[in-house]
């Protein structure tokens, strides 16, 4: 099975730290996939705003959907 855990937590050795760590290490070791997503560790920045794309157009009004699907991988 593919596993992906996202864990939201700023300090890696609280209980969710470490609850998500012996996640992984059990969900591994019984021969699943498993992908940790570290939200604090990746500084996700869950706040939408125009500054997000440096290359954006700043004459036109900011549009989030219309920078969105302009700047996806
Ligand atoms: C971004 C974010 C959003 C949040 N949103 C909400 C929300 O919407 N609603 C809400 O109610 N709460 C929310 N919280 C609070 C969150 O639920 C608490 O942080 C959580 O309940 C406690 O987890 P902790 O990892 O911070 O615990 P810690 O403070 O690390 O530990 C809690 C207690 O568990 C004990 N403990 C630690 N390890 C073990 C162990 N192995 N066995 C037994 N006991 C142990 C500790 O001694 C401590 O007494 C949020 C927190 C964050 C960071």
């Amino acid at each position: 099975m593919n596993v992906l855990i996202v864990l939201a937590h700023p300090e890696p050795q609280s209980f969710n730290g470490l609850l998500a760590g012996s996640a992984v290490e059990v969900l591994q070791s019984a021969g699943h996939r498993v992908q940790l997503d570290d939200l604090y560790r990746e500084q996700f920045d869950p706040v939408e705003k125009a500054s997000n794309y440096a290359d954006r157009d700043e004459e036109r009004p900011f549009a989030p959907l219309t920078e969105q699907r302009a700047h996806q991988p």
